[in-house]
């Protein structure tokens, strides 16, 4: 099967001095064929960490949706792929908080990603109320139906991340089985949106991935790989859930 996807999402982290973890990441990725790794590093220091990291893919964690235009502060696709960006981050929980992002916003920017030639990580995840209310998966399908690309194509740019939103940076992880069952549900809702294409996305599992849960949790059914936010701001921690993948 394919080789399993790590992606760190240092979220707003990260200063120039920083760029020697991600070098150090870039090193070890060489030792480390047998998994694919990846970087998104704040739009500030993509230009930079490609330059610094030949083998690792490097990416930004969130797009405006449009082409350009009078958006003051705002970073679009294109912009974002002339840093040196091969991938894009969209709908992330933080995104979707603190920034009011709707499915349709999320689309949007996938559609704009996949317009310029990035590739997407769309991401889904229930808060701890809709999982106490047995709403999961109902939850996560419905983000799903309104978040992903509908381009021609699209199914082969993309990437999901299931990122429970009670988890992310909290210490605690849903169960084996519990993430196994999202999992297969989220492959389900793939196929029916995508057709047989949907067999192939692989689905990132996010949320308190650490050196020593990773194998564990990369182990559980149709998880292909993980995003992961703390453990990903060191070279060492980062390298040692690579190396669990
Ligand atoms: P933590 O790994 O810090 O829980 O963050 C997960 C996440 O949100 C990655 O996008």
């Amino acid at each position: 099967s394919e080789r399993p996807y790590i992606v760190g999402n240092w979220k707003m982290h990260g200063t120039r001095a920083m760029l020697s973890e991600a070098r150090a990441i870039d090193r070890a990725a060489e030792r480390l064929m047998k998994v694919e790794v990846a970087l998104a590093p704040p739009f500030t220091l993509i230009h930079a960490t490609r330059k610094e990291a030949s083998l690792i893919g490097v990416g930004a964690q969130d797009c405006h949706a449009a082409e350009g235009g009078a958006h003051t502060g705002d970073i679009s696709a294109a912009m974002i792929k002339d840093s040196g960006a091969g991938f894009v981050i969209v709908g992330h929980s933080e995104r979707r908080a603190d920034h009011g992002e709707t499915d349709a916003d999320v689309r949007a920017k996938a559609e704009s990603a996949l317009s310029v030639g990035l590739n997407v990580i769309v991401c889904v995840g229930e808060t701890e109320a809709q999982r106490d209310a047995g709403e999961a998966e109902a939850v996560v399908a419905r983000q799903l139906e309104g978040s992903l690309p509908q381009a021609d194509g699209a199914v082969a740019k993309v990437t999901v991340a299931y990122e429970p939103v009670w988890a992310i940076g909290t210490g605690r992880t849903p169960t084996v089985e519990d993430i196994g069952a999202m999992h297969r549900a989220i492959r389900a809702k793939l196929v029916s949106l995508y057709g047989e294409d949907g067999a192939s996305v692989r689905i990132l599992y996010g949320g308190s991935v650490k050196p020593d849960n990773a194998g564990v949790l990369l182990a559980a059914d149709e998880v292909g790989g993980a995003l992961v936010g703390g453990a990903s701001l060191t070279a060492e921690s980062f390298l040692g859930i690579v190396a669990a993948a």
